[in-house]
C-alpha cells in the first residue's frame, strides 16, 4: 500500500485537534484530521454547550422556585422534557457543518474514519496509510468502565442529553461533575436522584469545604447523597433496575429507571495500537515530557482529555491543541501552565474555583490566610433571594498574591474570572480590594471577599 503524506496528521477532531491546526496551517504545513463521528467532538455536541442548555432551563426553574420572595406568585411549573432535548438538539446541530466550513476554509484536509498506529509515523485510516512526520493523540475520553456485575445496564451523559422522556427516579454511579450537573437538572424537572460514591466525599480535587456547601445545596433540592459507598450490582426488573450498594457493613437497595454511569472519564486509547507507534503508556496513561510530546517517541504529541495529567475540560483541550500546534512549528518551546485556568460545575447555583485548595497550599508548605465568607446575609444575596452565597479565597501572606479562590453562588461562575486575571497577571489582594466597582453588583463584593 502507497502511503500518503502529510506534515501533521491529527487524530481527533474535538477542541484538541482543531487547537493544532491554528499555528500549523498558519505556518503552511500540510494538515489533516481524522474524525469518524461529528466534528468538534464531545464539547460541542455531546459535552458542555447542550448540557448548558439543560442547565439554564435547571437555572429558569431555580428562579421559578425563588419567585415569591419578590412578590411573584407562580403556579407549579411543568417541564416540557421532550421540549428541551428538542431544544438543545436544535441549538447544536449547526455546529459541526460551520466547524467543517472553518476547517475547509483553513486549508486543513478532514478524513473521515478511525485511525490506528501503523508504525511510528503512519496510521491507517480504513484501506488509506498516512505517513507525517508530525502524529498528534488528540482522542479524547470515554466513561470509566466499572467492574460491577450489570455495569451494561448503566447509560451515559451521552443518552442523557438525547433521550425525550424524563426518568422519574434516577441513580447515579459515581458522585463527579457530571452526576452534580445533571443531577441537579433531573432534580429540578422533578426526578428522584440520588448519587452513591465511593469516596468520603463529593468532586474529589475540588475545595472540600466549597463541595460540602454544594452537597447542602443538593440536598436542600431533594438530591440523596451516599458516599462511602459500594456499589455492589445492578439488576433489571422489566424496564427498571435495582442497584444493590453496601454502605457500614450493610447492603441496601435503591429502585431506578434509569442508572447513569457517573465515575468519570478515561482516556481514550483502546483502540490506537499505541505499540506500532513506540509510544510508551501504562493503564491506558501516555507517558508525556513537558512539552506534550510521547515520552518515548517524540514525533507523536497528546492533547486534550486523551492525556492524563491535566483536568479534563474543553479550554484546556484547546489550549493544549494550540501548543502542541505552536511545538510543531517551533520546536519544543511551550509548556502548559494550569495554574490560573478556572472551572466551574454548573450545578444551579454553579461551584467555580480557580488555583489551589486550601488543602494543597496548605501540602505545599505556603504561609496562607484562607478568607472564608458565608454572603447568606449580604445584601446583595438578599436582594436576589439566593439559596446559598459562599466564597473561599487563599491569599499568600508573604507576597499577598492570590493562589486560589472558590466560590459557590452568587454569580460565581462570572466572578471567578477576576480571581483568575488576578492570579494570571500577578494583582494581588490589596490592589483587588482598591478597585472601585459599580455598584450594586455582585462584583463589588469582591473586595470584600480578599
Ligand atoms: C456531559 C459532558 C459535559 C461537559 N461539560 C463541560 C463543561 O461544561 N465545560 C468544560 O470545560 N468541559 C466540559 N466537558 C469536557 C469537555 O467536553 C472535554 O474536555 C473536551 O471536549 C475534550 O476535547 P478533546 O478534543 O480532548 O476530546 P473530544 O472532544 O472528545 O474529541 C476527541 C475526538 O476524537 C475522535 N476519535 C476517537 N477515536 C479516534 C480515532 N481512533 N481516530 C480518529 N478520531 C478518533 C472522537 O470521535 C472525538 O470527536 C464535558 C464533558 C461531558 C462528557
Amino acid at each position: 500500500m502507497r502511503a500518503e503524506k502529510y506534515d501533521v496528521l491529527i487524530l481527533g477532531g474535538g477542541n484538541a485537534g482543531m487547537g493544532v491546526t491554528v499555528a500549523t496551517r498558519a505556518a503552511g504545513m500540510s494538515v489533516a484530521v481524522i474524525e469518524p463521528r461529528e466534528l468538534g467532538g464531545t464539547c460541542p455536541n455531546r459535552g458542555c454547550t447542550p448540557k448548558k442548555v439543560l442547565v439554564a432551563a435547571g437555572h429558569a426553574l431555580h428562579e421559578i422556585e425563588r419567585a415569591r420572595v419578590h412578590g411573584i406568585v407562580v403556579g407549579e411549573p411543568r417541564l416540557d422534557w421532550a421540549a428541551l432535548i428538542d431544544r438543545e438538539k436544535q441549538m447544536i446541530s449547526h455546529i459541526p457543518g460551520s466547524l467543517g466550513r472553518l476547517m475547509a476554509d483553513r486549508g486543513v484536509e478532514v478524513i473521515r474514519g478511525e485511525a490506528t498506529f501503523a508504525s511510528p509515523h503512519s496510521a491507517r485510516i480504513g484501506d488509506r496509510l498516512i505517513e507525517a512526520k508530525h502524529i498528534v493523540i488528540a482522542t479524547g475520553s470515554k466513561p470509566r468502565m466499572l467492574p460491577i456485575s450489570g455495569a451494561n445496564y448503566m447509560i451515559t451523559s451521552d443518552e442523557i442529553l438525547s433521550e425525550r422522556v424524563l426518568p422519574r427516579e434516577v441513580v447515579f454511579v459515581g458522585g463527579g461533575v457530571i452526576a452534580a450537573e445533571l443531577g441537579h437538572v433531573y432534580a429540578r424537572a422533578g426526578a428522584r436522584v440520588t448519587i452513591l460514591e465511593a469516596l468520603p466525599r463529593l468532586l474529589p480535587g475540588i475545595d472540600a469545604d466549597a463541595v460540602a456547601r454544594l452537597r447542602t445545596e443538593s440536598e436542600r433540592i431533594g438530591i440523596v447523597v451516599k458516599t462511602d459507598v459500594t456499589v455492589k450490582r445492578i439488576a433489571a426488573h422489566g424496564s427498571r433496575f435495582r442497584v444493590t450498594f453496601a454502605h457500614d457493613g450493610v447492603e441496601h437497595e435503591i429502585a431506578a429507571d434509569r442508572v447513569v454511569n457517573g465515575a468519570g472519564r478515561v482516556a481514550n486509547v483502546d483502540t490506537l495500537n499505541l505499540d506500532a507507534a513506540r509510544v510508551r503508556h501504562r493503564g491506558g496513561r501516555i507517558e508525556t515530557d513537558d512539552y506534550l510530546r510521547s515520552a518515548s517517541n517524540p514525533a507523536v504529541h497528546v492533547c486534550g482529555d486523551v492525556l492524563s495529567t491535566s483536568p479534563q475540560l474543553s479550554p484546556i483541550a484547546t489550549y493544549e491543541g494550540r501548543i502542541v500546534g505552536r511545538n510543531i512549528v517551533e520546536g519544543p518551546v511551550a509548556k502548559p501552565d494550569y495554574m490560573s485556568i478556572p472551572s466551574c460545575v454548573y450545578t444551579v447555583p454553579a461551584l467555580a474555583s480557580v488555583g489551589s485548595t486550601e488543602a494543597k497550599a496548605r501540602e505545599l508548605g505556603r504561609t496562607i490566610k484562607a478568607h472564608v465568607n458565608d454572603m447568606g446575609d449580604w445584601l446583595s444575596t438578599r436582594t436576589y433571594n439566593e439559596s446559598v452565597a459562599w466564597a473561599k479565597v487563599i491569599v499568600d501572606e508573604a507576597t499577598d498574591r492570590i493562589l486560589g479562590a472558590h466560590i459557590v453562588g452568587h454569580a460565581g461562575e462570572e466572578l471567578i474570572h477576576l480571581f483568575a486575571f488576578a492570579m494570571k497577571f500577578g494583582i494581588t489582594a490589596g490592589q483587588m480590594r482598591d478597585t472601585v466597582c459599580a455598584f450594586p453588583t455582585f462584583a463589588a463584593d469582591v473586595k470584600h471577599l480578599v
